[in-house]
């Protein structure tokens, strides 16, 4: 990013945070030629065209906030951040914005998003699967979780575990 004040393109990002109701990137940078710290804001360059088709049939049109909030519910009380959720749901929305230029099925972002949450938080993603599976009864959401207890989770990340 070219510096504003000396003009060299040598920076480095000191702060990076979600704004805009997670709809851009905010981030502090210093440039290392003057120090001079300057500000630049990242949108993600909205998909219009993308239409998700719900289980009934109808259509709708691609809604990041809509994902975010599922997401924001299924993650309630548990120790998962904001960034985290954000991270998800751009890897989300590049997987699906590259596999899907018209249409994609909310079933396939609902299973894109579980396989990630799962990886996240194990409670998280039981919560989010009773709703975008649909468990039918208490027996399925059971099933649901043996085969989550008996997949060992990824090692936690150093320093996240408190
Ligand atoms: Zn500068």
């Amino acid at each position: 990013m070219r510096c504003p004040y000396c003009g060299e393109d040598r920076d480095k990002v000191i702060d990076s945070r979600a704004t805009d109701g997670a709809k851009a990137i905010r981030r502090r940078r210093e440039c290392l030629a003057c120090s001079r710290r300057f500000t630049t804001y990242e949108y993600i360059e909205p998909n219009t065209k993308l239409v998700v088709v719900k289980r009934d049939g109808t259509r709708v049109p691609y809604d990041r906030a809509k994902m975010l909030d599922g997401l924001e519910r299924a993650c309630y009380k548990r120790p998962v951040s904001s960034e985290a959720l954000q991270k998800l749901v751009e890897e989300v929305e590049e997987e699906v914005f590259r596999q899907h230029d018209r249409e994609v099925q909310s079933i396939e972002i609902g299973r894109a998003i579980a396989e990630r949450l799962r990886r996240i938080d194990q409670v998280a993603y039981v919560r989010f699967a009773s709703v975008y599976k649909q468990f039918r009864d208490v027996q399925d959401l059971l099933d649901e979780v043996r085969e989550v207890m008996e997949t060992p989770p990824d090692p936690p990340e150093q320093g996240k575990l408190f």
